[in-house]
C-alpha cells in the first residue's frame, strides 16, 4: 500500500513537473505568436483558402524532411482536424470535398454545388459577391476540375467539363488562373467561351502571367495557360502557382470591401494517385512556397485570414522507416485512391483561433461565411 502510494506520489510529481514544463512552453509559444492569435479585435476582411488536394499529415510532414527551407506550415499558430466523409461514401472525392468548403453541405461523390437531390445550393462566391466582395480561384489542374469548379458551378457530375466552363463565364468570379483552354475554345457546341468571357468584361490571357506589367485592376482577369491540367513541377511548371497567387493578391486587394481567394495545389493528389513520391513531394513543396506568399501578404495586411487544408488524403501516404533503418525515410503508399484519414487545417490571422479542434469539413464554410457577413453588418 505504502509502496503504491509512494509510486503514486512519484507519478504525481513527475506529471506535475511535465505539466509545469508544458505550461512554460505554452507561455513562451503564446508570447512569440501573440500577434497572430490574440489580436482578434481586427475583423476578417479577406480570406485566402489554400487547398492541398489529397494532402494528409504525412504529405505535410514531407515538407519538413524534403524542403531545404523551413516549412511555411510552421508559421501557423492554430491547427485543427477536419473530418472529410461525404454524404454518400466514407471516403470522399474532390467534388464532394470542395462542395463542403464552397457550400457548407455534405453531398455525394462527384457532385459540384448540388445537394443529394441534385438541386443547386448557393456557393460562398455567390453569397459574398452580393455584398461586394471580390473572388478569385487558382489551380494547377484545369480551372474546370472538381476543386475550383465547386466554387462557381452547379453540376450533378464533375466530368461535365464543357458545361462547367459555360458556368464559369456566367459566374461571379473576378480572377481565375489555371489550365483547361480546350474546354473554352475547342468544344462540341462550337461556342468560343474565351470571346464570351471578354464580352463579360474579362481580360483573358492564354499565353502567360503578366509578371512585368501592371495587372488591369478595372477588369476581371482570366489566365488559361494549358490545354488541360497545368504541367507537373517535375516537367517545368516553374513558378506558376506562386506568381498567380501574387498577381491575384495584387488585383483582388484593390477592392476596399475585401476578397476571397481559393488556391489549389491540385497535383499533390495526382502524385498520390500515381504512388509517385517524387511527383507528390515536388508539388507539396510548390504548395508550401505558395502558402509563404499568402502568409507574407496576410502578415502585412493584418485583416486577412489564411486557412490551409485538404479535401481528403490521397495514397495512404506514409514516411516509413527503410528496411529497419530508422535514420532513413522511405515514402510508401497503401492505396492508389483516397483515404478516410482526417486532414489538418491550419489558420492564421483574425479569428484563426476558431479553427482549433476536430470538426466536419462543412464547418470551414460556416466559419468563413460568418466572418464575411459579421464584418459586413458592422
Ligand atoms: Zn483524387
Amino acid at each position: 500500500m505504502n509502496l503504491f502510494l509512494k509510486n503514486y506520489k512519484i507519478v504525481l510529481l513527475i506529471s506535475t513537473f511535465f505539466m509545469s514544463c508544458n505550461t512554460q512552453q505554452e507561455v513562451t509559444v503564446s508570447k512569440t505568436t501573440s500577434n497572430e492569435v490574440s489580436t482578434s479585435s481586427k475583423k476578417v476582411k479577406n480570406i485566402i483558402l489554400l487547398i492541398g488536394d489529397g494532402m494528409g499529415l504525412s504529405q505535410v510532414s514531407a515538407s519538413q524532411f524534403y524542403n531545404k527551407k523551413t516549412s511555411n506550415f510552421e508559421r501557423f499558430p492554430v491547427i485543427g482536424l477536419s473530418k472529410t466523409s461525404s454524404a454518400s461514401e466514407l471516403i470522399t472525392d474532390s467534388a464532394a470535398g470542395a462542395t463542403a468548403f464552397a457550400s457548407g453541405i455534405k453531398t455525394y461523390n462527384g457532385a459540384l454545388g448540388v445537394n443529394t437531390d441534385t438541386l443547386a445550393v448557393k456557393t460562398i462566391v455567390e453569397e459574398i459577391s452580393k455584398i461586394g466582395i471580390s473572388t478569385g480561384i487558382i489551380s494547377t489542374s484545369s480551372i474546370v476540375h472538381a476543386t475550383p469548379a465547386a466554387f462557381y458551378t452547379h453540376t450533378k457530375k464533375r466530368s461535365m467539363y464543357e458545361d462547367i466552363a459555360t458556368q464559369l463565364v456566367n459566374s461571379d468570379i473576378d480572377f481565375f488562373a489555371g489550365g483547361g483552354i480546350k474546354y473554352f475554345n475547342d468544344r462540341k457546341d462550337k461556342r468560343d467561351l474565351i470571346l464570351e468571357l471578354e464580352q463579360k468584361g474579362f481580360s483573358v490571357n492564354t499565353q502567360s502571367l503578366p509578371m512585368n506589367t501592371k495587372p488591369v485592376f478595372n477588369k476581371k482577369q482570366g489566365y488559361l495557360l494549358a490545354s488541360n491540367g497545368m504541367p507537373k513541377m517535375l516537367d517545368g511548371r516553374g513558378e506558376f502557382l506562386t506568381n498567380a497567387t501574387k498577381l491575384a493578391l495584387e488585383s483582388l486587394s484593390s477592392n476596399e470591401e475585401g476578397f476571397f481567394l481559393m488556391i489549389e495545389g491540385s497535383q499533390i493528389d495526382w502524385g498520390g494517385h500515381d504512388n509517385d513520391a517524387e511527383y507528390l513531394i515536388s508539388e507539396l513543396i510548390d504548395f508550401d512556397n505558395t502558402i509563404g506568399i499568402a502568409l507574407d501578404f496576410a502578415e502585412l495586411d493584418g485583416e486577412t485570414l489564411v486557412i490551409v487544408t485538404a479535401d481528403h488524403e490521397t495514397g495512404g501516404f506514409t514516411l516509413a522507416q527503410d528496411n529497419g533503418d530508422y535514420n532513413k525515410i522511405k515514402p510508401v503508399f497503401s492505396t492508389g485512391g483516397h483515404s478516410a484519414t482526417m486532414v489538418p487545417v491550419f489558420a492564421k490571422g483574425p479569428n484563426a483561433i476558431d479553427f482549433g479542434g476536430i470538426y466536419e469539413n462543412t464547418s470551414i464554410y460556416n466559419k468563413m461565411k460568418s466572418f464575411f457577413f459579421e464584418n459586413n453588418n458592422n
